[in-house]
């Protein structure tokens, strides 16, 4: 799938998440937060599940600095973070349908194994 930007990446993954039920969450202001930086763009509750989703529009962008910390932060507690670029679109729809089960644990760009 093919998206113009990362904003209107973003705002295909809002629509979907919210059209299948799921509770979301983005700050669009990340200057006016309070707390450590590097926070993931999008929080997902539903379907038995508390998703944390950075978002990227290439492969070639790895995360890096804050956002890393954060990743490993989360999934070395348990937290389900993972990166989702507009190539992951089959997996995303499948995923936030319901189609497909979440993994367990997951995360990629070398912050911990793939497990799915
Ligand atoms: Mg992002």
């Amino acid at each position: 799938m093919k998206f113009r930007s990362e904003q209107a990446f973003l705002n295909a993954v809002v629509d979907l998440a919210r059209m299948s039920g799921w509770l979301v969450h983005h700050d669009r202001e990340k200057q006016n937060v309070q707390g450590h930086a590097g926070f993931p763009d999008l929080v997902l509750v539903g379907k038995g599940r508390v998703l944390f989703r950075e978002l990227k529009m290439s492969d070639k962008v790895r995360v890096q600095g804050a956002q890393s910390a954060w990743a490993g932060a989360l999934i070395n507690n348990h937290g389900d973070w993972e990166t989702w670029r507009p190539g992951d679109w089959n997996d995303i729809v499948e995923i936030l349908t319901g189609r497909r089960p979440v993994a367990e644990v997951v995360a990629r760009d070398g912050v911990s194994e793939y497990v799915r």
